[in-house]
């Protein structure tokens, strides 16, 4: 469902409406541990539809995991995700769902995530790539898939690429392929764990511009964890800081990257600047 809303540079009329939307990610009292150590530490996070939110934090405050926790990639030791309203993951009687129904659950509600290294199927062009799990896994037929498969490799960019295989094309290429494929289905909610990450800097920008058009021309609802504070800056309604896996700050972008309250998320600021 796509709302229009306005661009970020009209910061309190977007605010203002996005207020009023319903929350279509809500994580509560999120707890997870890996032997000891604490990866995330009763974490709370509700996300409102159409909201872009960043992801701050330094290597191993549990932005991945976090992000893999709501698209139900890990499980959690204690707390409750909900995406779209639903407990995703469990059936109507509360078992967990096997990997193949979690899969079609995760396609009905309407949620996508895009990772640092891609993940792009090597044997497949990159029209396959986007037209596969539309057949696999959104009953699309081939003909259909095919067709969606071209207007969103238009849309990245990379109608000229459509039968290229991942290896013949650059890192920024494969992701912006990857994320065509993300949003084939129409994902209402997605996440992006550090999409520019494993990207040599010359192919970031591509990415990232992607990624700000999915935001203001589509209003679609993100979860970005990203070491981009620029991007971050100017794209995302909300940053929240993570460290050891609790958020210890969080607020309007610009208020939070350029007047940060607390030592740690300034401490961070000042050594990415
Ligand atoms: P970030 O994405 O912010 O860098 P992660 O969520 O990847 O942080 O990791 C948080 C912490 O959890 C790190 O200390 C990491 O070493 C640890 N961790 C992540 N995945 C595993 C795993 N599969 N086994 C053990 N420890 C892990
Ligand atoms: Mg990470």
């Amino acid at each position: 469902v796509v709302r229009p809303l306005p661009a970020v540079t009209d910061r309190e009329k977007r605010a203002a409406i996005l207020a009023g939307n319903k929350v279509v990610v809500e994580v509560g009292a999120l707890t997870k541990s890996y032997g000891p150590q604490t990866v995330l530490d009763g974490l709370d996070l509700k996300v409102r539809e159409g909201e872009v939110v960043a992801l701050l934090g330094p290597s191993g405050s549990g932005k991945s995991t976090l992000l893999r926790c709501i698209n139900h990639l890990e499980d959690w030791d204690d707390g409750l995700v909900w995406v779209g309203g639903r407990r995703l993951g469990f059936d109507a009687s509360g078992r967990k769902l096997g990997p193949r129904a979690l899969a079609n659950e995760r396609a009905a509600i309407g949620v996508g995530m895009v990772f640092q290294q891609f993940n792009l199927f090597h044997h497949l062009t990159a029209l396959e790539n986007v037209a596969g799990p539309l057949r696999w896994v959104h009953e699309y037929s081939k003909e259909d898939a095919e067709k969606r498969a071209r207007e969103l490799l238009a849309r990245v960019g990379l109608s000229h690429r459509a039968d290229a295989l991942p290896r013949h094309m650059s890192g920024g290429q494969q992701q912006r392929v990857a994320i065509a494929r993300v949003l084939a289905p129409s994902p209402s909610v997605l996440l992006l764990d550090e999409p520019t990450s494993a990207l040599d800097p010359e192919l970031v920008g591509e990415v990232l511009e992607v990624i700000r058009r999915l935001a203001v021309e589509d209003g679609l609802t993100m979860i970005i964890s990203t070491h981009q504070l620029r991007f971050a800056e100017e794209v995302a309604d909300r940053v929240v800081f993570l460290s050891r896996g609790a958020i210890v700050e969080e607020g309007p972008a610009r208020e939070v990257l350029r007047r940060p309250k607390n030592p740690l998320t300034a401490k961070f600021l000042s050594v990415m600047a």
